[in-house]
């Protein structure tokens, strides 16, 4: 009997552990490691939720320089373009990815492709050139979940 009850408590341990796991996802390094954007005196500031005007920022801001790699967080399936402005310009290319659950996109970034899958730590593509468009900000890449959801804590 006692031997039922304790197998009982493994498969709700079992159940428990795997469902806190899928919000206990942290991204592996996006660009030189993972360090967020504070705030720039003409641009705002890149944590979530922070004011766009009128609007709010429903990302969250990885610093990368212009023309670094990015790099893939984890194991990731390339879904497709994600272009972050209706009018073009010279940083507007992105890429829809899912992995671990998640589904989220990368702004500002020139994928190598736009279809596959890559290995946690391979080159997804390159920032592009973010200080042409917004001199002085510091640039960046814009992780966006595909919810709109806060991004933050997979941080
Ligand atoms: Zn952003």
């Amino acid at each position: 009997m006692s031997l039922y009850i304790l197998l009982g408590f493994l498969l709700l341990a079992v159940i428990y552990s795997s469902h806190v796991d899928a919000s206990q996802v942290k991204f592996g390094p996006l660009c030189s490691g993972n360090r967020k954007r504070g705030c720039d005196t003409k641009y705002g500031c890149g944590n979530y939720g922070a004011s766009r005007g009128s609007r709010k920022h429903m990302g969250l801001d990885i610093v990368c320089a212009d023309g670094a790699t990015v790099y893939a967080p984890f194991d990731v399936k390339l879904n497709g373009k994600a272009a972050p402005y209706i009018k073009n310009n010279a940083i507007n290319d992105g890429i829809n990815l899912s992995g671990e659950g998640l589904c989220f996109k990368l702004f500002y970034v020139k994928p190598d492709r736009y279809t596959g899958t890559l290995k946690k730590g391979q080159k997804i593509g390159s920032l592009l050139p973010m200080q042409s468009v917004y001199p002085g900000i510091t640039s960046h890449v814009h992780v966006q979940m595909c919810d709109k959801s806060d991004p933050t804590k997979y941080f």
